[in-house]
């Protein structure tokens, strides 16, 4: 039921809502996996993309404890916070991931949750904590907010929104990057709300090559991030550019930023247009000042065994990389 997971910066994922949300975006990943497995996909809910709880992945017998902590995605094939589903049963989730936070003689593990609706996350956990009379958020629990950029008003408002979280573990996906987002202007009014919470920028391309993408609005989101009140708020604001999309040459195999111009060369002598368009994952093939991969929680090997401990990163050393 808790999962290995290929997203670089988890170890497992967790889905004890299945397939589901009602948010209907154009360009959802996750609808299309329920439906291309069809029939072999044995809960309707799931294909229908329905919410829905499996109530049987919220059980102790379900979510062992693993002998090395792991980071765990919460939910990211659907909404956990989506309008449609009933606060007890976002309830249920949060009291499950606490039994495995702080389990009595083993590790706990992390659990990093990402919502398209920080408005109702910001609702429902400030009534969960009460409920259960908790006066504090666990450290290893990470809330953060999918903001996708070009559209910097509506990123302001769900930076407010997440802001109001009581958790001092905040973090932003821009992904995928549908545009410039100034982050040096949109946090502006956040002053109040102590932005220095938000500790993480996630940002990475949309897997789809027909989707548009421009390596400038990566660039100039990092830059802003750096310039503004995110990072300088609190030194310890990390980044972690995910995935680019890239030209390769097909003869020395290195990455460029774009390609070539009718009639230009790579310098092995290939022509520029024997170059391919890749999706380029690790941080060794980005553009220097884009290959900063840095986390603020520890992430544990996911092919040995090993913990790796935590990776390198504040501000300063972000810039270097
Ligand atoms: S919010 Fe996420 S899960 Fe829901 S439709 Fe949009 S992309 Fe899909
Ligand atoms: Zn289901
Ligand atoms: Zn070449």
């Amino acid at each position: 039921m808790i999962h290995p997971s290929n997203i670089p910066y988890l170890t497992h994922t967790w889905n004890p809502g299945g397939f589901g949300c009602s948010r209907g975006c154009a360009t959802c990943w996750a609808r299309k996996i329920p439906a291309r497995m069809g029939r072999s996909c044995p809960c309707p809910d799931c294909r229908e993309f329905k919410v829905h709880l499996h109530r049987e992945r919220l059980l102790p017998e379900n979510m062992k404890p693993a002998r090395l902590p792991r980071v765990i995605g919460v939910q990211f094939t659907g909404e956990l916070f989506d309008p449609q589903r009933p606060y007890p049963d976002i309830f249920k989730v949060l009291d499950a991931a606490w039994r495995l936070t702080s389990p009595p003689g083993v590790c706990g593990d992390t659990f990093v949750f990402l919502t398209q609706r920080p408005d109702i996350a910001a609702d429902a956990i400030k009534e969960w904590m009460d409920a259960r009379s908790r006066p504090s958020l666990p450290d290893r629990w990470w809330f953060g907010a999918t903001i996708k950029g070009g559209d910097a008003d509506q990123a302001a408002c769900d930076l407010v929104n997440l802001l109001g979280i009581p958790s001092d573990n905040l973090w932003l996906s821009v992904e995928p990057i549908q545009g410039e987002l100034p982050m040096d202007r949109v946090d502006e009014s956040l002053a109040q709300l102590d932005p220095g919470r938000i500790r993480l920028l996630v940002i990475g391309a949309d897997n789809n090559p027909a989707q548009p993408f421009d390596l400038a609005w990566v660039r100039s989101t990092v830059q802003s991030y750096r310039r503004g009140p995110l990072a300088k708020a609190d030194l310890r604001a990390y980044l972690f550019v995910k995935q680019l999309w890239q030209w390769q040459c097909p003869n020395c195999e290195r990455y460029f930023e774009s390609r070539p111009a009718d009639g230009e060369r790579c310098t092995c002598g290939t022509s520029g247009l024997a170059f391919r368009k890749r999706l380029v994952k690790h941080a060794c093939d980005f553009p220097p000042d884009l290959a900063v991969q840095n986390l603020p929680w520890p992430l544990p090997d996911k092919t040995g065994n090993s913990p790796r401990g935590p990776l390198r990163g504040d501000a300063e050393d972000a810039e270097v990389q």
